[in-house]
């Protein structure tokens, strides 16, 4: 199965943006991805932009300044054009593949290093690109729904061995792709603080539950996948039609209270463990740029089932899978007092997620469920083989047991107040240009003062503080 490569994906291709053509720039030409901006203090509604470099393109206003309009071969680029004046990209992937494409396809066009119809209009940089640093993101779409997998294998025994060390993975797992529904309401835009959740756990020695602030706060390192067209009620996408019916690629960050989840979690999943927050990237990547990137799905081992015919990508075995890796910065008060850079916890990889991302839409919709463009599918944490590449402290530490050591002399079981926690992810391989997703940052605001009114006491219960771990 070959990749559906056009001369976007070009290495060669370079933007007039200098500071697309860096080499570590997350957002070269080659990329396109998008998202909701708004000028920072202007009047103006939040609308669909694409980073390019350290600018971002005002689809709609080189829409209206005719850029995308003219020949015919251009009806479906300003077709999709159209739908950036929007403060969502709901409209843009209710289009599906055709318009997004002919819509890169221009844009990369516009952006090309030679290529000077913007530049010869009028206040072009306010007007038509106006630079990140002076815009402020939102979420990316309005998300319906929010679904989340448990998508890695490794993550999945990694953390049911800490629950049934006898039994990890349970029967279904290889099966089908694990998931629960998730709180949509609750999801936030990169930057926005988090609060420490109060809820309801009970320690292992206790004869009954408290109320009050997590003790043990964690993060997930998650990718999530937005959908696009979407289904009518009843009506199940074909395995061989998932692709079609994905936006596009973001991060995710599913905050988790571990103690909550604990106490709660049998026998319907989690619940409010999970529901006070998760945190979403700006930039969505599209299908379209990450093609390059593609690669076979994770190779069952022997003796694993084969999927069952909904979740066959046979057809598309070489490419089903995805190459990105993504990465986990930890700053806490201390580093950032002092001036250190934010440390890498973990790096892991899609390509080892035991389901693809078609296989988690297919199945999602397998039962006659309708999905709804700007529905979010969490991938669940991203863990891979190797220690290094484990998403989450409950994992990195064996469930609070061993705490991880950090510069400066700190150490961590669990998130502290003040702790910020940055995603990053990025797709790197031979013969194409390097792209990235931007970064998804949150951190942790102590728990809300009437919190104390529990029992518990108020103030930061910080589990993983090193001072008193020292
Ligand atoms: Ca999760």
């Amino acid at each position: 199965m070959t990749l559906r490569l056009d001369d976007t994906h070009d290495a060669a291709l370079r933007s007039w943006v200098a500071s697309a053509n860096a080499p570590d720039c997350d957002f070269p030409i080659q990329n396109l991805p998008f998202g909701v901006f708004k000028r920072r203090g202007a009047a103006d509604a939040p609308r669909v932009g694409i980073a390019i470099g350290d600018r971002i393109l005002d689809v709609y206003a080189c829409h209206r300044a005719g850029l995308f309009a003219g020949q015919a071969a251009d009806a479906e680029a300003a077709e999709a054009a159209a739908a950036c004046d929007r403060p969502s990209l709901n409209d843009l992937a209710a289009l599906g593949r055709g318009p997004r494409t002919a819509l890169r396809r221009q844009a990369g066009a516009l952006l090309k290093e030679g290529d000077d119809r913007i530049r010869s209009q009028a206040d072009w940089e306010r007007r038509l690109m106006p630079a990140m640093k002076d815009a402020e993101m939102s979420l990316p779409a309005v998300i319906g729904d929010y679904t989340d997998f448990y998508a890695s294998v490794y993550h999945a025994t990694n953390v049911g061995r800490l629950f049934r060390p006898d039994q990890p993975l349970l029967p279904n797992y290889k099966y089908l792709p694990i998931g629960y529904h998730g709180r949509a309401s609750s999801i936030v835009a990169s930057g926005t603080p988090i609060r420490r959740p109060c809820g309801q756990a009970k320690a292992d020695d206790a004869a009954r539950p408290s109320f009050g602030p997590s003790k043990v706060l964690d993060y997930e390192v998650e990718a999530g996948f937005l959908v696009g067209p979407g289904n009518a009620l009843g009506e199940p996408i074909a395995i061989g039609e998932a692709e079609d019916h994905l936006f596009g690629i973001c991060l995710v960050n599913d905050w988790s209270a571990r103690d909550l989840q604990k106490w709660e979690y049998q026998p319907l999943g989690p619940f409010l463990a999970k529901s006070f927050a998760t945190s979403v990237s700006p930039w969505v990547v599209t299908m379209e740029a990450l093609e390059p990137f593609r690669v076979p799905a994770f190779p069952r081992p022997d003796g694993d089932p084969a999927p069952l015919p909904h979740l066959d990508q046979s057809g598309i075995a070489g490419r089903a899978g995805l190459n990105a890796t993504f990465e986990l910065h930890l700053l806490t008060p201390r580093m950032r007092e002092s001036g250190n850079a934010p440390f890498r916890l973990s790096r892991a990889n899609c390509r080892d997620l035991y389901w693809t991302p078609g296989q988690l839409l297919a199945h999602h919709a397998s039962n006659g469920c309708n999905l709804r463009p700007g529905d979010l599918l969490g991938s669940g944490t991203l863990s891979g083989p190797a220690k290094e590449n484990e998403g989450c402290l409950l994992e990195l530490t064996l469930g609070g047991k061993e705490p991880i050591a950090l510069p400066g002399g700190e150490s961590r079981r669990f998130l502290g107040d003040g702790d910020e926690v940055i995603l990053k992810a990025y797709c790197e391989a031979p013969g194409f240009a390097r792209i990235g997703l931007g970064e998804c940052r949150g951190t942790i605001l102590p728990a809300h003062p009437l919190a104390g009114a529990g029992g518990i006491g108020p103030g930061n219960p910080s589990a993983g503080d090193s001072p008193r771990e020292a």
